[in-house]
């Protein structure tokens, strides 16, 4: 990618204007995105579908019409029990069935597929992300590729040299380009035993015996394997764009098949595609996910980051770029970075040109719907985090005590002072955590300086509080501590023992007035 293709500065953009000049003029640009629903779908999957949603919404700013879908790979064969998942052994027993007929060991939903298609679909509805979703379940099931599976199999001979190239052991005598799921058991140990050169279909299963013969414009049975399934779709679809993983990007790895069988064999040209990288996960600790075991999925990044600051993650990272999502102190890092991009968006932080455009212009792309009118009232995250330890996690009353805070914006910063409180709680470093001391709480042991300059401080905050602010509230605790004859390095870590019971806090002054006079006086009181 040029780093200035046409004077464009975001990859999103730059990936569009590619597609139209490869693909030409067209009514509407097919972009796509896929997988199969055979365990929880992690964050590193999700990297594809924003991709596609961010050169799709990068389409439709150049003008363009876009149909984004996403196929659900759901009449896949059920290949391997993932150790996250419950009832193992009912899972185990419905091995190699397709994955739309396994049950859902949940109990939730209709199947196993199912269930973690539900899953995603929710998530990627909160993060503005409403593709057309194909379950390709009905699609095979409905013998919709009926006429595909009958090119295949007139085409075997050129298939098979095509992946044969790639394999260092050639594919079986006898093999076929399809696969059969067990009219009796539903199994695909099915062997195809001879084709009529038409629509009718031979096998025997070589679990439980059966054979028959079926018929491919009628029967449910009957699938092409992962590489022709892809390249036959995506002449189906006409698909002009779909990125993918580095596993399938390797040299003669199935992007690379399903390019020869897509143009020799169902005679469509393969989309513009390109690789998107990894995805880390950085200050978990040991906590595993919530949701699904020790795979970390968009919900369980959804806690921590607001669905627009999840959005920026990838909006701000070139897709070829590995990166991390961090759980640990960086989140604070993350959320000044993408307040910092918001003021340079609406102009309330001066910045160059060039960067101004592609700061611009991620920020765009981070928001879920619309951009806001205005510029949202900004709480940075580590502010908010001290707030909501003084309130006990209230959220409400948080907001609250957030200055000039209009109700339209309310929402909005709701929404990054519950996954504050949730990062709080679930994973900021120990130092990070705190609560005020309760008023009934027997007070901390201090000394008898540090008594001295509590009472001064305590009765300036009781009768002064309206006229402070956080530089002459912080020139009094100094002058507090020089009439009480304590070194400020000393007072400090017994006030922070009295409000909170820890030697360390967050800035003193600022903290009192966040707190406001009422807690500090009730606590400080008692000394
Ligand atoms: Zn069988």
């Amino acid at each position: 990618m040029a780093e200035n293709d046409q004077g464009l500065a975001h990859w999103a953009d730059i990936n569009a204007a590619k597609i139209i000049r490869e693909k030409g003029e067209k009514d509407v640009y097919t972009c796509a995105s896929g997988i199969t629903p055979s365990g929880t779908v992690h964050i590193g999957n999700f990297r594809e579908i924003i991709s596609v949603d961010l050169v799709a919404r990068a389409l439709k700013k150049m003008g363009k019409k876009v149909r984004f879908i996403y196929s659900w790979d759901d009449y896949d064969v059920f290949r391997k029990v993932p150790k996250n998942m419950p009832q193992q052994e009912m899972l185990e027993r419905h091995l190699r069935w397709p994955i739309t007929l396994v049950p859902d060991p949940w109990g939730r939903d209709e199947s196993y597929a199912r269930h973690h298609e539900v899953d995603v679909e929710q998530e990627l509805h909160r993060v503005g992300i409403e593709p057309e979703y194909l379950y390709q379940t009905r699609r095979y099931r409905g013998s919709v590729y009926a006429r595909q599976i009958r090119t295949a199999l007139s085409r075997r001979a050129e298939i098979r040299a095509i992946l044969d190239a790639h394999r260092t052991e050639p594919l079986p005598a006898g093999w076929f380009p399809v696969s059969v799921f067990c009219g009796a058991c539903s199994k695909d140990t099915t062997t195809v035993l001879s084709w009529d050169g038409d629509y009718s279909l031979e096998y025997r299963c070589d679990s439980c015996g059966r054979s028959e013969t079926v018929d491919l414009l009628g029967t449910s049975l009957v699938k092409l394997p992962w590489r022709v399934d892809w390249p036959m779709r995506w002449a189906y679809e006409g698909v002009d764009f779909e990125p993918a993983g580095k596993d399938h990007h390797s040299e003669g790895g199935s992007f690379d098949t399903a390019r020869e069988v897509v143009r020799r064999v169902f005679e469509h040209e393969p989309p513009v595609s390109f690789q998107y990288d990894f995805i880390s996960i950085k200050g978990r600790g040991g906590k595993i996910s919530s949701s699904s075991g020790d795979v970390i999925d968009l919900k369980d990044v959804l806690e921590v980051y607001t669905p627009e600051v999840t959005r920026y993650l990838f909006a701000g990272t070139r897709p070829n770029t590995e990166f991390s999502i961090s759980f640990d102190l960086d989140v604070i890092k993350i959320y000044e970075d993408y307040d910092k991009t918001e003021r340079i968006y609406f102009g309330a932080e001066a910045c160059d040109e060039k960067k101004r455009e592609k700061e611009k212009r991620i920020y765009e792309l981070s928001q879920t719907a619309g951009v806001p009118e205005l510029m949202p009232c900004q709480a940075p995250f580590r502010h908010l985090c001290n707030l909501l330890q003084i309130n006990s996690g209230d959220v409400e009353k948080t907001l609250d005590a957030l200055p000039g805070l209009r109700p339209e914006q309310r929402d909005r910063l709701r929404a990054r002072a519950e996954c504050a409180w949730r990062w709080i709680t679930g994973f900021a470093p120990e130092d990070f955590r705190f609560s005020l001391r309760g008023a009934g709480e027997e007070p901390a042991a201090v000394s008898d300086a540090a008594r001295a300059a509590i009472r001064e401080l305590c009765a300036l905050i009781d009768t002064g509080f309206a006229s402070l602010d956080e530089k002459t509230l912080g020139e009094a605790v100094y002058a507090a501590c020089a009439g009480a004859g304590i070194e400020p390095r000393a007072f400090f870590p017994e006030i922070y023992r009295a409000l909170i019971g820890k030697d360390k806090g967050p800035r003193l002054a600022a903290f009192i007035l966040s707190a406001g006079r009422e807690r500090i006086v009730e606590i400080l009181k008692g000394y």
